[in-house]
């Protein structure tokens, strides 16, 4: 019986964490993507499939667009909690792991290659090391049948409902949000938002990202750093105009505080001035 080790436990064994070479630009890596390999890890194929140990190699998305507390499970019954103490979380990592090695032409690792899956089982799997930060995931059964519906929540348009979609997100935000995703969430959220809106929101939310894990690389490279002082710039700019906004109406009130003060005053007079009569 191999441990019944989770990714979680796996990998913090695991070192050194590097960037991934993007296989499509010679010489560039991937620039929110980071690897880092272990001989004998635990892998899953599906949610009911037994868990083996195989030579892993997990990923890491290290930059983030979510806005799900990680607590907050609105919507979904504790059941259908996906965390990293459910059963059913190495699998969807596993899956999640392959997707996003497909398409980004990793080399194998796919469970399912198949004529050659056999060959594929004994070579190193590709494993999604956690979801992205603020991002939380779901299954829920249905009446009739066994099968478990995924719901991954944590995009500020609806949630995922499927493996290959959320890859593409992943595969998305691992490359840059300065492009426009093509998963099916984003395409349909920009029916009703602008792409510039869709990246320059996301982008706020990328760049709060800093790393969870101690021995991961910077989540932001120096190019994207010089990216956000960009940003900073506007934000302070941004942050002067509400203060003056804010120092504006506190003037507004300040004066109006003491237009009626003084007409308290003018009263308390006139109303001493009766007394004496
Ligand atoms: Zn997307």
């Amino acid at each position: 019986m191999p441990p019944q080790a989770t990714p979680l436990a796996s990998y913090e064994a695991a070192a050194p964490w590097t960037s991934v070479p993007d296989p499509g630009k010679p010489g560039v890596n991937i620039p929110f993507l980071h690897a880092t390999c272990v001989p004998g890890g635990s892998v899953k194929k599906n949610t009911s499939a037994a868990t083996i140990t195989k030579p892993v190699r997990y990923l890491l998305v290290t930059t983030s667009d979510g806005g799900r507390l990680i607590h907050d499970h609105t919507g979904y019954a504790k059941s259908e909690i996906c965390d990293t103490s459910s059963p059913l979380y190495l699998s969807l990592m596993c899956q999640l792991g392959a997707e996003l090695a497909k398409i980004f032409g990793l080399g194998p690792s796919s469970p399912s290659s198949g004529s050659s899956r056999k060959a594929a089982d004994n070579k190193t799997w590709n494993v999604l090391a956690q979801l992205p930060l603020k991002y939380n995931a779901y299954y829920r059964g249905r009446s009739n049948s066994n099968h478990l519906d995924l719901y991954i929540v944590g995009h500020d348009a609806t949630r995922f409902d499927s493996v290959a979609q959320f890859a593409k997100h992943l595969a998305w935000l691992a490359r840059s949000t300065k492009e426009t995703c093509s998963c099916r969430v984003c395409r349909n959220e920009r029916r009703q938002v602008p792409a510039a809106a869709q990246r320059a929101r996301k982008k706020i939310w990328a760049g709060c990202q800093r790393p969870v894990l101690s021995g991961v690389p910077s989540w932001i490279g120096d190019e994207e750093w010089e990216e956000e002082e960009e940003g900073e710039e506007e934000e302070e700019e941004e942050r002067e105009e509400v203060e003056r906004e804010d120092a504006e109406d506190e003037k507004v009130e300040v004066e109006r505080e003491d237009a009626e003060d003084e007409k308290v005053e003018v009263e308390v007079e006139r109303e001493d001035a009766e007394d004496e009569w």
